[in-house]
Parts: structure tokens; C-alpha cells; sequence
């Protein structure tokens, strides 16, 4: 499952390809249970809008959206495919500094994508969304197994988008503190809870434990303050460099240009069962808790 880094990662490459364009036509496949709102809705509501930026909140990708409406976009449909694939994104250059009007959310569930492609690219099974943009690119969604999730927001008509929990990369040590202070749970289990951090995963959670040298199985009760900043610290580093490598690839993540991501061969603990301790040479302990596989270095982490 994508986590963070991945989600980052994969949010800036569509940002750097798409920002600026224009949706000028969009398809989407018929499987309902991926569509927030409906499918209908969302085509129409997406037609004919610029996509102002593209960021991660949470783990969710964001598009940010023009207005929509209006002559701007009388090329969005399929007769008038030349005139809009001649359209350059520089034509929208002029809301770019405007506010938002809508978001599409993609949120990529288990094994989701999503690829800017040509359109003569051979279409990957399981492709769920097409938005040809002006500038004669693709924005694909693809998603095997189907866990992943569409949604259209009309932001005249409600509030944007927001996670659930606090942001790991930006929670203050006050914040991070107050949200783990006092609770009966061990601190792996808290980590993965994200109604308290937003998009921190397995992964993520047991490596950010090592580099704290706080052992998976400890109840945030009984973690000092001192020991709670540690954790936020290395937490926000190892979130830091996995974005910087592009992503883990231990799963199916590929990132939008379809290049692996490479987080993996810095991983001291995760999948490391038996391996020795890159610190102490102690073998690698695995554990199951909160119902997941959880590993730590029995030396290291106290
Ligand atoms: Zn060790």
C-alpha cells in the first residue's frame, strides 16, 4: 500500500506534467464503488477546468481546479479533439494564481496509479479514469485491485479536502506530544492510527521506531516527552529521505512517470527479520502487533 513518501512522490511528478493544463474530455470506466461521487457528476464537473497544482494532503492526491463553465472550454468534447490537442497549457497560464474552485481527490487505495501518459500509450488493464488535457497528454487512474477511491468537490458548494489526522511532516512538537501523551496504546499502534498522523504506514512507523530507539511495544503512556520528540524527529526524517528516493517499491507503487521507487534498500528494520542490525549486528526481531507485522532491533530499541 502506497504510503506517504510514495503519495508525495507521486504527487509531485503529476504536478511537475500537468500543472497549467486544461481537462479537456474525460472517461471514466464503470465500476461505481470507486467513485466518491457520482461518475456523471464528476466527468462534468471536471471538464474544461485548469489544474491549478497538484499536492498531496494526507494520502490523498489532490487537484486543485479552475473554474469551470463558461466558453473558455467549448472545446472539450470529442468532435473537437484536434482543436483542443493544439491548445497549449499556457493559455490557462493566467488563473494559475487564481483560487481554487474545485478538486478532484484521488485517493489510491491498494494498488491505484496514477500515470501521465500519451494518449497512444497501450492502456494497463484495470484503467479506470482517462482525462485527455489540452496539451494532448493523459492522466490515467489504474487500479487492479479497486480499493482506490475518485471524488469531485465543487468548493462554491463545500469545504475543500482535508485529512482526518495532524501532518506528520508539519506537526509541531506540541501538537505531536499532545496526540500520543496519556494514551493506553502501544506506540506502534498510535503511529498507525490516522486519526492522529495522517499517512504514516508499517513501513514507515517501525523504521522511524529504530531511528528513535523506541521499542514497537511500548504504551505511549509511559513514553517520556523527551522520548515523544525523538520520535517526531526521526519520524520526519525518514519520511524526509524517503521522499527524497522517490518512495518504497516493496509494494506496487510506481511513480507517475512509471519509475520504481528506490526507499527500500535504506530500510534498517522493515522485512529485515533475522538480518543483522545495521548498528549492532543484533539479528532483526519481527513481531506481530495491532495486527500487523512489526519489526525492531532488540538491542537498539528500549
Ligand atoms: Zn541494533
Amino acid at each position: 500500500m502506497p504510503e506517504l513518501p510514495e503519495v508525495e512522490t507521486i504527487a509531485r511528478g503529476v504536478d511537475s506534467h500537468v500543472r497549467g493544463d486544461r481537462i479537456a474530455e474525460v472517461w471514466f470506466a464503470s465500476y461505481r464503488k470507486l467513485f466518491k461521487s457520482p461518475a456523471a457528476r464528476q466527468a462534468r464537473g471536471l471538464t474544461g477546468r485548469a489544474i491549478l497544482a497538484v499536492h498531496r494532503t494526507g494520502k490523498h492526491i489532490v487537484c486543485e481546479l479552475s473554474a469551470g463553465g463558461g466558453s473558455m472550454h467549448s472545446h472539450a468534447s470529442r468532435k473537437d479533439k484536434n482543436a483542443a490537442s493544439v491548445g497549449h497549457p499556457s493559455s490557462c497560464m493566467e488563473e494559475l494564481g487564481g483560487k481554487p474552485e474545485a478538486q478532484w481527490i484521488v485517493h489510491l487505495g491498494m494498488t491505484g496509479r496514477l500515470l501521465v501518459t500519451t494518449p497512444e500509450a497501450p492502456l494497463a488493464p484495470h484503467t479506470h479514469a482517462r482525462l485527455s488535457l489540452s496539451s494532448g497528454m493523459e492522466l490515467r487512474f489504474v487500479d487492479p485491485r479497486r480499493f482506490g477511491r475518485l471524488e469531485f468537490r465543487d468548493l462554491s458548494r463545500g469545504p475543500g479536502f482535508s485529512a482526518a489526522g495532524a501532518e506528520p511532516l508539519t506537526v509541531t512538537a506540541a501538537e505531536f506530544a499532545r496526540l500520543f501523551h496519556g494514551r493506553q496504546t502501544s506506540i506502534k499502534a498510535a503511529l498507525l492510527n490516522q486519526k492522529l498522523l495522517t499517512g504514516v504506514g508499517n513501513i514507515y512507523a517501525d523504521e522511524s521506531l529504530f531511528h528513535a530507539g523506541i521499542r514497537p511495544r511500548r504504551s505511549c503512556a509511559r513514553l517520556s516527552g523527551a522520548e515523544l520528540e525523538r520520535l517526531r524527529l526521526a519520524l520526519v526524517e525518514v519520511l524526509k529521505d524517503a521522499i527524497r528516493l522517490g518512495g518504497s517499491s516493496v509494494s506496487d507503487y510506481v511513480d507517475a512517470d512509471g519509475a520504481r521507487g528506490l526507499f527500500q534498500m535504506e530500510h534498517c528494520v522493515y522485512r529485515r527479520t533475522g538480518l543483522p542490525c545495521r548498528c549492532c549486528q543484533t539479528p532483526i526481531r519481527r513481531i506481530v502487533l495491532a495486527g500487523r507485522g512489526t519489526h525492531y532491533c532488540p538491542q537498539c530499541q528500549r
